[in-house]
């Protein structure tokens, strides 16, 4: 798309943003329909809200999309908010309204929407998933959980079981949304009591963060009993594609759906309010199609892990069994510049040695394919190269207790930031501030306390062979 003086600006405001996908669907439509706008994402602290929101409508700016943390307080700063979203409670996109020269609608600023909401009926109805004298099941309250009911009784089901960890909150919304359809239909419940629910066929919509990359082993309910009460389940998770969750529901007959088409359809009902337009059939599967590649498709597996959790180690032999390609980055930057690792550090300071571990993963990114990846220790330490790996590959994250870490790499005097009297402590407080980096940056982890590479790798292989099945049913 050519930049020019015309080009109208859409985009995002949250923080985090550098993981969002919405570049994917609303450029790809702007490309494929030929129209001359282009979305940017913008991270905005909560204290700059206000000005962002006044700022973008200064800055001519056709409409944002607006996500986490800041989809209810934006609501403060809006000139008009759709009934629905009021409801709801929460906003994720801003329409510019007429100029203030307009006579029929005289006020400057956006007004708020909520498309998470039409994106998910818009969803179902498309699954042919009818509520309509239906018994459902949410399970969490929070804001997703919100639109969820309200979809649920606009869809017109019979009763809505609002399960939550913190049962207030489900009280709160259940009070907010009977009062408004001035009848009974959402029963607030504490999670713990599911086992009260007694009704068959149950259509259930998982709403919580459990079951999110990378903790993808856990699902919020596990009890099969509660699954011999569903019939559909959707997660509104779509990352993994096939959450816990949504095996549970299949393992007992059910029939499973995750949220990315959710996510596609708030995009492109946003996309057709900034712009006025209908958005073809064909171009939104294609679209789809983008967006389930750019999600799962990956070509590469990237290890990520503390020093001595067998990153190299785990990685040479698993590229050698794959047929696949082997790649150090210590060893890439080490031939790239022409210093060693231990030497940059020397010279040039850590801070300079991150941004070269920067530079390599953009030239990885765009270069390599079929190849096995091991990064250095402190790779996820910095925001951009998080999202930069789970660009390049698939990200496993090797975890090991810190004893085990000591007992592998003690005597090693090639590990600069293990230099000092005390390495043991050493370990265990790098351990503990990285431990949440490596989390965020993985998409799924490996436990390597066993010492075991055959179980090891047969681990990583076993997910990856999954995860490619996968990729293909979902394609
Ligand atoms: P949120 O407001 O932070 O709510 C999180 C919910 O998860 C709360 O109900 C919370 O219960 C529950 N929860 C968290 N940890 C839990 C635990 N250990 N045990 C039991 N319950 C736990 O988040 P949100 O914005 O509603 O998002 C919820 C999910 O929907 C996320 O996974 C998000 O990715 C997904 N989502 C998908 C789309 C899409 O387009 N597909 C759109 C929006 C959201 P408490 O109230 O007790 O803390």
């Amino acid at each position: 798309m050519e930049i020019d003086g015309k080009t109208g600006l859409i985009g995002l405001i949250g923080n985090p943003v550098e993981h969002t996908l919405s570049p994917v669907i609303h450029n790809g439509i702007s490309e494929r329909m030929g129209i001359n706008s282009v979305y940017v994402p913008f991270q905005v602290e909560k204290e700059g809200l206000e000005d962002a929101v006044k700022g973008a409508y200064a800055l001519n700016i056709l409409g944002m999309n607006v996500t986490v943390p800041h989809k209810n307080q934006v609501m403060e700063y809006l000139e008009d908010i759709d009934e629905a979203a009021g409801h709801i409670g929460a906003v994720n996109t801003l329409v510019r309204m007429k100029s203030p020269d307009s006579k029929d609608t005289p006020k400057a600023g956006y007004k708020g929407y909520n498309t998470d909401m039409l994106g998910l009926r818009r969803q179902i109805r498309e699954d042919g998933i009818s509520l309509n004298g239906k018994n459902t099941a949410i399970l969490g309250a929070g804001g997703a959980a919100k639109a969820v009911v309200y979809m649920c009784l606009s869809e017109g089901a019979k009763t809505v079981y609002l399960l939550n960890r913190t049962v207030e909150k489900a009280e709160a919304v259940a009070k907010a949304m009977n009062a408004f359809y001035a009848k009974e239909v959402v029963i607030p419940m504490a999670l713990q009591d599911y086992g009260k629910i007694d009704e068959k066929d149950l259509i259930v919509f998982q709403a919580t963060s459990i079951g999110l990359a990378p903790d993808t082993d856990s699902a919020v309910l596990e009890d099969p009993e509660f699954y011999e009460k569903v019939s559909v389940g959707v997660d509104l998770i779509y990352n993994p594609a096939d959450t816990k969750f949504m095996r549970l529901v299949t393992e007992h007959g059910g029939k499973a759906y995750n949220a990315l088409k959710m996510l596609l359809y708030q995009g492109v009902i946003a996309y057709e309010l900034w712009h006025d337009v209908k958005v073809p059939r064909d171009i939104v599967e294609d679209v789809y199609t983008d967006l389930k590649r750019k999600m799962y498709q990956k070509d590469n597996i990237v290890f990520i892990g503390f020093m001595g959790s067998g990153k190299t180690t785990v990685g040479k032999e698993l590229a050698k069994r794959m047929k696949m390609d082997f790649l150090d980055t210590d060893s890439y930057i080490e031939n790239r510049t022409g210093k060693s690792i231990p030497e940059i550090f020397a010279k040039e300071g850590e801070e300079a040695f991150r941004r070269l571990e920067t530079e390599a993963l953009q030239h990885l990114r765009d270069t390599v394919k079929n190849t096995v990846i091991s990064t250095g220790g402190g790779m996820p330490l910095k925001r951009e190269n998080a999202g930069l790996l789970k660009e390049i590959g698939r990200v496993y994250y090797l975890t090991a207790a810190d004893s085990i870490i000591y007992e592998r790499v003690k005597g090693d005097s090639d590990r600069p930031l293990l230099r000092g009297s005390n390495p043991y402590e050493r370990i265990h407080e790098l351990m503990k501030n990285r431990a949440p980096l490596y989390e965020r940056a993985a998409d799924i982890w490996v436990d390597t306390n066993c010492n075991d590479l055959e179980e090891v790798i047969a681990r990583v292989k076993k997910d990856w062979a999954q995860f490619g099945n996968r990729i293909k049913e979902q394609l």
